[in-house]
């Protein structure tokens, strides 16, 4: 395993739509695991392929279950860990909410971002095999997110407005 550098605007590779993956060989378990291990070290909670240079259409995503429920047991949550290939949005929730984002390709800004509350996501994981995931609230953000990178939109193009934060930002994908 291996961490990737990060690609950050103006790479084309931003803005292209990433193609499917056929082939679960090797290299793309290498590519997952890299990714994790790039995605934990930014840190952030989330990555697409895009963001090491590779346009697949690979996600990975690391969500604290409570991290949005109960902001005081962050540290105590158990981290759950999802690797999603080809992954699509079947589903969306009418209810929507505003809320912030930032990403790890558009350093130093962080924006607001109307997304669906509820989403359910079918992909499959690092075998190949089919999955569904249902989420809501910050998962699904991230989710929405990360898929969007694989179509080429950063959350500034949805974004109701964009600035620069005096503090750190956390949670970027
Ligand atoms: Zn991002």
């Amino acid at each position: 395993m291996s961490i990737r550098s990060i690609t950050t605007l103006p790479a084309p590779v931003l803005r292209r739509k990433a193609r499917p993956v056929t082939r679960f060989d090797a290299d793309l378990q290498t590519l997952v695991d890299d990714m994790v291990e790039t995605m934990r070290a930014a840190p952030g909670v989330g990555l697409a392929a895009p963001q090491v240079g590779v346009s697949e259409r690979v996600i990975v995503v690391e969500y604290a279950e409570d991290e949005d429920e109960n902001e005081e047991q962050v540290e105590e949550a158990p981290k759950k860990l999802f690797v999603m290939i080809n992954p699509e949005i079947k589903k969306v929730s009418a209810e929507t909410e505003l809320a912030l984002e930032a990403c790890l390709s558009i350093p130093g800004l962080q924006g607001e971002v109307e997304r669906s509350l509820e989403i359910t996501i079918k992909g499959q994981n690092r075998r190949g095999q089919v999955m569904k995931v249902k989420a809501r609230g910050w998962l699904a953000r991230i989710f929405q997110h990360e898929i969007d990178h694989l179509d080429g939109i950063l959350y500034t193009d949805r974004a109701t407005r964009v600035w620069q934060p005096t503090g750190p930002v956390e949670d970027n994908v």
